[in-house]
């Protein structure tokens, strides 16, 4: 029915909402560690294009509420442009609820907050967004393009403005050398911004990533799934975000499942995690169902 340009990512929990491809790849597409856009270049596709897409879609999920624009990060559009595209959604679905996208510090910060606003009301509500890390050192070392200052200013405009967050970071990131400064900054991140749903990955590095990455990170070292536990346990235990975050560990790559609530669930999320060190290796995910 559409002809979506692939390779095509959404978050796991877009698994059953209407996908519409604003733009093709990631407006950056630099950061070391990441392969999801290498075969496309950055392209904003033609508003008519795009409207044709939603005539069709709309014509088959008329009850869509629920709608996530791609590729990567399809904040990078102007706001006029997102305007238009929100507005024409909205009255291709009366239902819609919620349209949410990927969306960068670069991103956040170039649009002042009266234009972010102006988003939020025409439904953009939900952005996801990659911290990776809060270290400095790391964020430089895996060519992030910005500061644990700019993360923490681009996340708080989004939550001044209205929008959810959902954030990833990703454990093992910073290697056996940057492991301390890795979750003690991330932390802080968490700690100083206002996020609705946080996730942590496991850092898996695909064959088509593994140069450049190590080219800028010449000092790195993989951490296993132990040292990764680890890392999850000592994050948990630093999180004091000022509000109640809904916590997911249970992406592809995640060695170990866990969910629950920051602050409410922390010790058992923290017990869960003692215990699958205690068991090893038949309490964990196989590496064969795993991938980054
Ligand atoms: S991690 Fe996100 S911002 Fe970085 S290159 Fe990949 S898609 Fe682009």
């Amino acid at each position: 029915m559409i002809n979506y340009s692939h390779p095509l990512f959404r978050p796991p929990a877009e698994a059953d909402n209407v996908i519409i491809q604003a733009t093709y790849g990631c407006s950056y597409n630099n950061c070391s560690f990441c392969s999801m856009y290498k075969t496309k270049s950055y392209k904003v596709r033609d508003m008519e294009d795009v409207f044709k897409d939603i005539d069709k879609l709309a014509t088959h999920y008329p009850a869509a509420s629920k709608i996530f624009l791609a590729d990567g990060d399809a904040l990078s559009l102007d706001t006029s442009y997102l305007v238009k595209l929100l507005q024409y959604l909205q009255k291709s679905f009366v239902k819609l609820r919620r349209v949410s996208l990927y969306a960068s510090a670069q991103n956040l910060l170039e649009k002042s907050q009266e234009e972010l606003e102006l988003l939020v009301f025409n439904k953009l509500n939900l952005i996801y967004y990659g911290v990776e890390s809060g270290s400095d050192t790391v964020l430089k070392k895996i060519t992030k393009g910005v500061n644990s200052s700019q993360i923490i200013e681009s996340l708080n405009r989004a939550s001044a403005s209205g929008m959810k967050i959902s954030a990833t970071v990703i454990l093992g990131i910073g290697g056996e050398k940057y492991t301390t400064e890795h979750i003690q900054d991330t932390a802080k991140i968490v700690n100083a911004t206002t996020l609705n749903y946080l996730s942590t990955l496991q850092l898996g590095l695909e064959d088509d990533a593994k140069d450049n990455f190590y080219k800028h990170f010449n000092d790195f070292t993989m951490l296993d799934d132990y040292q990764i536990l680890d890392e999850q346990k000592r994050f948990l235990q630093l999180l004091n975000p000022l509000n109640k975050v809904i916590f997911r560990s249970n992406h592809a790559s995640n060695a170990l499942h866990l969910s629950g609530t920051i602050p409410k669930d922390r010790d058992r999320l923290i017990e869960e995690l003692d215990t699958a060190l205690e068991i090893g290796r038949d309490a964990l995910v196989p590496e064969i169902f795993r991938s980054f």
